[in-house]
């Protein structure tokens, strides 16, 4: 094997001599490095491999001494979130290219990999990270949901599940009043208790059932007294009002108070709800149970497709546009009780 060497400005053999290293960036490593020589003027010379291979060996034995973050470690909380380096260094707010360096054997500094460490051992404190980022639009609505998903099916346990599932629903929910929950701000126990009230009356509630039950109880409620019970934001989608984001599989997701089950038929998979019994209404006024109940007398005998075609019938679905958010407005004109 040839390299050039500037001494003798030609083309020369070499041989390599290993040279123990003992210190690295201040730190007792005891390793060594390969050097190449020339053979004619026994100066060193610069081999690409070498080098390359030398860095490896100084920066694992580092790693070993300092525990500083090796790049596997990096390229697997990318990988647990299903996230990008971009995405990773915008949630992290890092330079551009710093986790690009990382991942190929670059060194961070010990603060930096501490505070990576930190990240990485701790979901909480990865997704405090990301929460924030989110506030602000460092990432977008589309990475925060990928990754908060992730998160949930990532939970060890079933108490960090439900946990999630509520600042996970809480994340789109929970708003300031405004003429779409209502002018009421979202409450999320009471619509847990709401709904285990519904399938302590309704047999068979399905969830496509639960988002219009809800969202006529709102309407209703908006009708009679300028203001929404729950809280809740609903949307315009294809077989009627839902809950934004699809919150309501969240929502349906917990356990506290009712529980969810799904069966085959021949229509395909039917998700059903059914209460705890435990529900707790004291946080309502007697108007409030008052419109549950009429709302509950008004659709428990309907089967979902006729609860469907109701809502379609109302003002509010058929003046917003598909995926839009719909306005308490339109409440002011109810059909289901005319
Ligand atoms: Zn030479």
């Amino acid at each position: 094997m040839k390299v050039y060497c500037p001494y003798c400005k030609k083309e020369v053999l070499y041989k390599i001599e290993k040279r123990n290293l003992k210190e690295f960036k201040g730190v007792e490593i005891n390793t060594y490095e390969s050097v190449a020589i020339c053979s004619k003027c026994q100066n060193d010379l610069y081999v690409n491999s070498l080098e390359k291979e030398n860095n490896e060996r100084i920066y694992q034995a580092y790693r070993d001494k300092t525990n500083i973050i090796k790049p596997e470690d990096i390229l697997k909380l990318r990988e647990k979130y299903d996230i990008s380096q971009r995405e990773l260094t915008s949630i992290l707010e890092f330079g551009k290219m710093t986790i690009n360096r990382y991942e190929k054997g670059g060194l961070p500094t010990k603060s930096q990999s501490d505070y990576l460490k930190l990240l990485i051992e701790n979901d909480h404190e990865f997704i405090k990270k990301v929460e924030e980022a989110y506030a602000k639009n460092n990432i977008s609505q589309k990475t925060y949901d990928k990754i908060m998903s992730r998160n949930l099916n990532n939970g060890v346990n079933k108490e960090n599940i439900q946990t999630m599932y509520r600042i996970y629903i809480n994340s789109s929910l929970n708003k300031t009043p405004n003429i779409y929950n209502g002018y009421k701000s979202f409450d999320l126990e009471l619509v847990e208790n709401i709904i285990s009230y519904i399938a302590s009356k309704v047999k068979n509630l399905t969830i496509t059932s639960m988002n219009k039950y809800l969202w006529f109880i709102d309407s209703l409620s908006f009708n009679q007294r300028g203001v929404a019970i729950t809280g809740l934001t609903y949307q315009k989608q294809q077989y009627g009002p839902t809950i934004i984001d699809q919150k309501y599989k969240e929502i349906s997701l917990l356990d506290e108070k009712y529980s969810r089950k799904d069966y085959e038929d021949e229509s395909g998979t039917k998700t059903y709800i059914t209460s705890n019994k435990n529900f707790d209404l004291s946080k309502l006024s007697v108007k409030e149970k008052e419109i549950i109940d009429k709302i509950i007398s008004l659709l428990k005998n309907k089967k979902v497709t006729e609860i469907s075609d109701m809502s379609h019938q109302e003002r509010g679905w058929k003046k917003t546009e598909n995926y839009d958010n719909i306005s308490f407005e339109h409440a002011m004109d109810l059909n289901i009780i005319k």
